[in-house]
């Protein structure tokens, strides 16, 4: 059943009423609930946002007016009328607000600044030295600036920034506990960040800011259970279950690459054998091309070649792609999602891998389970991954706020005041 993210059906409601009667709250799920129905429906009249999320007409429209005096909802052209008088449809302002999405490298930080509905306005790389944090948090600060200033974002109408690296990230409490690029174990990326930009800070493993996108804005929208896997220098997953994020329990969930496949096989940057990753990433297709061929290539030459129906390239492919369709069809038989979408850079190696990926996929999951599921191919290069650290953010201005409340993030929402300090917990 399709249903938008983070539940304005039913029974997400019921479950999520607050125990004693705090009017305040009730008044800010109830806007959220108003502001995420319109983002989902737009353009929407009042009457059919009563309807859809079962509220009085006088409260909506006591909702909207607050909307749209503090300009986050527009009044557009009238509906089509049922009798009387034609409805005032409602949208959501796109550029009531904006977000900045960074992306962490192993080099450089890739940043866009987009606007409510993630589209990108303005983007900028920043590259730094060495591996320190502070050289890092450095690097996303100059970035962050640098946008706001070539986008000419009025202050205060910038909401908040949004980190996505690769490792175990704490997006609770927004550590990094592990980074495998920069060797770093808990450090504390979220207070660093805050206390040189006195904004909301969110940080996450990159792959989930990803599913976080297609949650929102792309192929896992009204998808309650999908899978993002993504290959490229390494493999990753973010998993969306019951339409919530799977972080696990101290963010460490999703980390697909590392599962063994092949204990004797080659060393993974890890340090364990065999591990996906190892086989099946870019830096493993090309270690085993040179190999076969005594030739060193690129990502993109190699894919090239498959696609010339070079048979050493074509070959080395095909058993990734072998590899890969197996380990899925275990992430099947565990999680039974609806829907995969296939993204990173090595997605860019199209049929030559995704072939044999799709039989091997058919071939071992449990009974029908691998039949239920939709495979959805989506190349992520560096804009996209910093549009999804964006929608780390724009995730938690639609949020309602009742989960905030249970242990989320913090709210990133308008009305309230001390956004900078609601985020550092
Ligand atoms: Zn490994």
């Amino acid at each position: 059943m399709r249903r938008e993210p983070e539940a304005i059906g039913d029974d997400d409601r019921t479950i999520s009423l607050p125990a004693r009667g705090e009017r305040g709250l009730m008044r800010a799920i109830n806007r959220n609930l108003v502001l995420t129905l319109i983002k989902a429906r737009e353009p929407v009249s009042r009457a059919d946002v009563a309807r859809a999320l079962g509220l009085s007409p006088a409260t909506v429209t006591e909702i909207v007016k607050d909307l749209v005096s503090s300009r986050l909802v527009i009044e557009g052209a009238a509906g089509p009328s049922a009798g009387g008088r034609p409805p005032i449809l409602l949208s959501l302002r796109h550029d009531a607000g904006f977000v900045v999405g960074v992306k962490i490298t192993e080099r450089r930080v890739v940043a866009a600044l987009t606007d409510l509905d993630a589209n990108p306005r303005a983007r900028h790389d920043e590259s730094f030295a060495g591996r320190s944090p502070e050289s890092v948090v450095a690097a996303v600060e100059r970035s962050v600036r640098a946008l706001s200033r070539a986008a000419r974002v009025p202050a205060g109408r910038l909401v908040g920034v949004g980190v996505g690296l690769a490792g175990i990230i704490d997006g609770l409490a927004g550590v990094c506990r592990y980074s495998p690029f920069f060797k770093w174990r808990d450090v504390p990326l979220r207070d660093a960040l805050a206390d040189r930009l006195d904004l909301p800070i969110y940080v996450d493993n990159d792959v989930n800011t990803l599913a976080i996108a297609e949650q929102w804005f792309g192929a896992g929208r009204g998808i309650d259970h999908f899978l993002t896997v993504t290959t490229g220098r390494g493999v990753g997953l973010g998993i969306v279950l019951n339409g919530h994020l799977y972080r696990g329990a101290n963010g460490g969930a999703g980390e697909f690459g590392h599962t063994v496949i092949d204990p004797a096989g080659p060393r993974c940057a890890c340090g364990k054998r065999g591990c996906l990753e190892a086989l099946v990433a870019e830096p493993a297709l090309l270690r085993e091309y040179h190999a076969r061929t005594g030739r060193t290539e690129t990502a993109a030459g190699l894919y090239e070649r498959a696609r010339q129906r070079e048979r050493a390239a074509t070959s080395v492919l095909a058993a990734a792609g072998e590899t890969f369709g197996l380990a899925l069809a275990n992430l099947v038989n565990v999680l039974n999602p609806s829907r995969i979408i296939l993204s990173g850079e090595g997605a860019a190696a199209g049929e030559p891998l995704l072939a044999p990926l799709r039989r091997a996929l058919q071939a071992h999951a449990f009974a029908d389970l691998a039949r239920a599921v939709e495979l959805v191919v989506a190349t992520a290069g560096d804009d996209e991954w910093a549009r999804g650290a964006a929608s780390l953010v724009l995730g938690e201005v639609y949020r309602p706020p009742v989960y905030a409340s249970v242990g989320h993030n913090g709210p990133a929402l308008f009305e309230v005041a001390p956004v900078a300090a609601a985020s550092r917990r």
